[in-house]
């Protein structure tokens, strides 16, 4: 158990008009602070929002050593506050931690970290339908020192934001560009891990895809520039045949999804079949060619699910679906963001009330 000291702040900002959130632009009140040093992590507190005071010289400028995670807490209709499987996310960071060097802190402790802070911060989850409050933990490397080494000291902090119903207007199916230069993550790297550094790499394929029109990069994997590995900033799922097929963990390439693996449950639960193995991009264009491609979808906290309506490949434009969302992601979509919302039971342990 933390042993948490709040301070509580003097001046609260005014609420955002819940119509006009987007996603990460307003931060609330507080934030939730600990440091670790001398091997140990210490003085866990809440305080008021605040710029951070740095050494320029700070390791996680120079050298990236830092992590991140991503949940939410929604507001459902009796008034309670809830998580979604929180479990997974201190889990992640763990194993994100480990890959970094960072130390590890214990799930118990993360958890009760989110609970308290998203307690403190209640008046912030927004109510409008398919708002929530974006919960972001994330690890830093403060050591003032230029030597590559990891760190001995680090800062993790949560900050929150109220964000936005992703689809305002109804979901819209994405264009998609499968992209054959850049490359995201490789066997032996970070791509398993929630780090800055994926994003950075990434940054230049997406922004060369969004200025051909596409929202987001299919990523494929590193050696061969073959097999598909995820989408953005999201895991992918391909319908062929009435199979549903998902790229494989395996080989350490892919960031692990909550949503992911609650995707892959739920349709288990179903009686569909779902397999997780390498999946190639060529295979992709035969069953499309073949009129087996059903539907494929995105699956990431922020979009729940995100339907794919074009992928471009080499120039060769694939319309899935007639550019509509097909019956397996609108399932999967209204179950997962019922069972978030607390609108409805889902299995043990996956929806947890903040009290
Ligand atoms: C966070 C993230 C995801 C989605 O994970 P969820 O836990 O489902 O939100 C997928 N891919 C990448 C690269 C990510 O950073």
């Amino acid at each position: 158990m933390l042993d948490i000291k709040i301070t509580l702040t003097q001046n609260k900002k005014e609420k955002p008009d819940q119509s006009k959130l987007g996603f990460g632009r307003y931060f609330t009140d507080h934030m939730f602070v600990m440091n670790y040093s001398d091997g140990a992590w210490r003085d866990p507190r809440i305080e008021p929002f605040h710029d951070l005071v740095l050494s320029p010289a700070a390791m996680v400028f120079h050298y990236a050593q830092e992590m991140f995670e991503g949940m939410k807490a929604y507001r459902a209709p009796d008034g309670t506050i809830r998580l979604f499987r929180p479990d997974m996310n201190a889990k992640r960071l763990n194993r994100t931690n480990d890959r970094m060097i960072i130390p590890q802190i214990p799930v118990e402790d993360f958890i009760q970290a989110v609970k308290t802070l998203v307690k403190v911060e209640e008046d912030w989850i927004p109510t409008a339908e398919g708002t929530s409050l974006y919960i972001r933990p994330f690890i830093i490397a403060t050591d003032a020192q230029l030597g590559v080494h990891p760190a001995h000291n680090y800062s993790f902090i949560i900050i929150c934001s109220p964000v936005g119903a992703y689809y305002a207007a109804g979901i819209n199916p994405v264009k998609i560009f499968v992209e054959r230069q850049y490359t995201r993550a490789v066997k032996g790297g970070t791509g398993f891990a929630k780090v800055g550094g994926n994003y950075a790499a990434s940054l230049i394929g997406q922004k060369e895809a969004e200025d051909m029109g596409y929202a987001q990069v299919l990523w494929l994997d590193g050696i061969e520039h073959k097999y598909i590995d995820e989408v953005g900033a999201m895991n992918v799922f391909f319908v062929i045949d009435g199979e549903v097929i998902t790229p494989t963990l395996e080989d350490g390439n892919i960031l692990p999804g909550v949503t992911r693996d609650s995707c892959i449950q739920l349709l288990r639960s179903w009686g569909c079949k779902v397999t997780e193995r390498k999946l190639a991009i060529s295979e992709i264009a035969e069953a499309n060619a073949a009129g087996k491609l059903d539907e494929a979808f995105g699956s990431g906290t922020a979009a729940v699910i995100s339907p794919i309506g074009e992928l471009n490949l080499d120039g060769n434009k694939m319309i899935l679906n007639g550019g509509k969302i097909g019956p397996i992601s609108q399932k999967l979509y209204d179950e997962l963001t019922a069972i978030q919302w607390g609108k409805k039971e889902g299995p043990e342990g996956w929806s947890v009330v903040v009290d």
